[in-house]
């Protein structure tokens, strides 16, 4: 795995509250429920993810699903997951930080960029209204909406494309999610993000990056400068 994709400063990795045993290859829904409760507890709520939709929706939805086949028993662990084309499902924790900073309300009409496995867009379409997703790679988008339509999310749609232009046909939206770190923040997401929304995106470097928040007041950004973290790269053009 290229990178960790995961906070790096700022957190103190507690000790679990009980043992999280690695259950090998074990499909029991009730250990798997088990696990993500675990999860909730002991990873984001300990550290302070407050935001109980966020909390109660990652309880629910079943990371394991999104995860590849090889690391499926570790889905409820404190790390990212590798997926296909050298691409990672975040660490849980920073999922969870970057969903409570944008503050969603159940009508929000959401961008993402970088479906990647379709894990946080699952997230996306329980708290929100509507969500975009784009993601470069089209054999990642297949299997995202592919995961999507079989857990029901019908609000969600994944478009193969460049994620650094948005998506300007449905802007402009409440919140933007950006998985991927930039080099800087693009132009073109700023400006679909419509009046009095959020945007989260990771800055940086290819090694570094920080989580900026980005508030849209009376037309202009305001940015909130937030974890370190990193990620991997948020790339223009075609694979
Ligand atoms: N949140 C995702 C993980 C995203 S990993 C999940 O839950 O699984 C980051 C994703 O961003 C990768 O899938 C990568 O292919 C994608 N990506 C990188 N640059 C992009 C761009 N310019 N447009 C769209 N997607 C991009």
């Amino acid at each position: 795995m290229s990178a960790f994709d995961g906070v790096t400063s700022r957190i103190i990795l507690t000790g679990r509250a009980f043992p999280l045993r690695r259950m090998s290859s074990s499909t029991d829904p009730s250990i798997l429920t088990a696990l993500r409760q675990q999860m909730v507890a002991s990873q984001l709520r300990a550290r302070g993810v407050r935001d109980e939709r966020v909390l109660a929706v990652m309880a629910r939805v079943p990371r394991h699903e999104f995860a590849p086949a090889p690391c499926r028993d570790q889905a409820y662990e404190d790390h990212p997951l590798l997926i296909r084309e050298g691409q990672t499902i975040s660490q849980p924790y920073i999922v969870a930080l970057m969903l409570e900073a944008l503050a969603l309300s159940p009508a929000d009409r959401i961008l993402e960029v970088g479906t990647g496995s379709g894990y946080v867009t699952a997230l996306l379409a329980e708290l929100a209204a509507q969500v975009f997703s784009v993601e470069r790679h089209a054999v990642l988008a297949d299997s995202a909406r592919d995961l999507l339509a079989r857990f029901g999310y019908s609000n969600a749609k994944v478009i193969v494309g460049d994620g650094t232009q948005g998506f300007a046909e449905s802007a402009p939206y409440d919140a933007i999610i950006v998985s991927a770190g930039a080099p800087e923040v693009p132009g073109a997401l700023l400006a679909q993000l419509a009046e009095g929304g959020r945007m989260i995106i990771p800055v940086g470097s290819p090694d570094s990056q920080q989580l900026q928040l980005i508030h849209m007041e009376s037309g202009q950004p305001r940015t909130t400068l937030r974890e370190l973290c990193r990620f991997v790269p948020l790339i223009s053009g075609p694979p």
